[in-house]
């Protein structure tokens, strides 16, 4: 079969890969019909050194189940299924308390000799665990929608539970990628008052204002502090979603935060220092987020995009055929794309 490998910085070929087979009774082999590229997949995308040995990339995908091992109940030939970014029995201690993304049976797609996603087929270990069954044809209109499960949507959703975020909450996001604007939908849904989305491009705030964004604040930085400040009397937002990962976005998370507030961050911070001083413990702050046990928010999120009462699928500006794939990472590098959905 053909997938998607990752030999060094800018440099993304398809390549022929084996073919997946069913190694442990646990597995089952889906074929793609879906699939992404993520903001993570960035990372290697522009710093991986030539040195490193080339791998395979690509952790969302949606498919169709080809055929499963002997221990795989509930799942069929044929059925259409969603797979969150990584892989996990959802029976152990942690994915039992919704913590799925520590589970101990648990790993990740494209690392350890596992199958990346992006290509025509997966190997799904803990397959009955992993695989969500879709109740959708394979030419459903909400096959993008339904993509977004895999990741990008539950980690918005992280970011706005873990925040505590509900009706009577103002919200500050910080971001206008694809997590943002899906951190403000997610935000929307649990019935925020107000959302501030803090971001700079128009179509992308626009996006954000679709899905539910009340205020764009364009500036950055002490300016774009003091801007959601004066938005907010004085005070800023109970909560702050921070979905950037970089520095500067963790700074302007604490800057505009109210006192009592909470921080949170997903999306996989690139800083190893967060400014939580004296002050902040003056100021009674939380910081909270992490990495998101995207299995666990599934169930939850499901049905409405089954019903289209959200459409996070609206983030995908950019569609390519898996021999394209290459041209899609680099016009998410270059941001043309918010988000590219590929096609095998
Ligand atoms: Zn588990």
């Amino acid at each position: 079969m053909r997938a998607t490998v990752i030999h060094g910085a800018g440099d993304v070929r398809v390549e022929t890969v084996p073919d997946p087979v069913i190694r442990e009774p646990t597995d089952a082999v889906v074929r793609v019909l879906r699939a992404c590229i993520c903001g993570t997949d960035l990372w290697p995308y522009r710093s991986m050194p030539a040195s490193e040995p080339a791998s395979r990339i690509g952790h969302e995908f949606i498919g169709v189940v080809e055929e499963t091992g002997s221990d795989v109940s509930g799942l069929r030939r044929g059925d259409l299924v969603v797979a969150p970014y990584m892989f996990e029995d959802n029976t152990c201690d942690f994915c039992v308390e919704g913590l799925t993304s520590s589970c101990r049976h648990g790993g990740m797609w494209a690392s350890d000799g596992f199958d990346g996603a992006q290509g025509e087929a997966v190997r799904v270990p803990q397959a009955q665990g992993t695989l969500i069954k879709l109740p959708v044809g394979p030419d459903s209109a909400l096959l993008p929608s339904l993509l977004t499960l895999s990741d990008v949507f539950p980690t918005g959703h992280h970011a706005a539970v873990t925040a505590g975020v509900g009706p009577r909450t103002q919200v500050t996001v910080i971001g206008d990628g694809a997590v943002g604007v899906l951190a403000v939908l997610a935000a929307r849904r649990l019935g925020a008052e107000r959302i501030i989305l803090m971001g700079r491009h128009p179509e992308r705030t626009s996006l954000g204002r679709a899905f539910g964004a009340t205020d764009v604040v364009a500036d950055r930085g002490q300016q774009g502090v003091e801007v959601v400040r004066e938005l907010t009397g004085g005070d800023g937002t109970h909560a702050v979603l921070e979905c950037v990962g970089l520095r500067p976005a963790i700074e302007m998370a604490f800057g505009v935060v109210r006192d009592g507030g909470v921080v949170s961050r997903v999306g996989g911070p690139q800083y190893d220092e967060v400014p939580v001083d004296f002050r902040m413990w003056t100021r009674n702050i939380t910081l909270t987020g992490g990495f998101t046990p995207a299995r666990a928010y599934i169930d939850e999120l499901l049905p409405d995009v089954l019903d289209g009462k959200v459409e996070p699928g609206r983030v995908f500006d950019r569609t390519v055929d898996l021999s394209d794939v290459s041209d899609g990472y680099r016009a998410m590098a270059d941001r043309e794309a918010l988000k590219v959905l590929v096609v095998p």
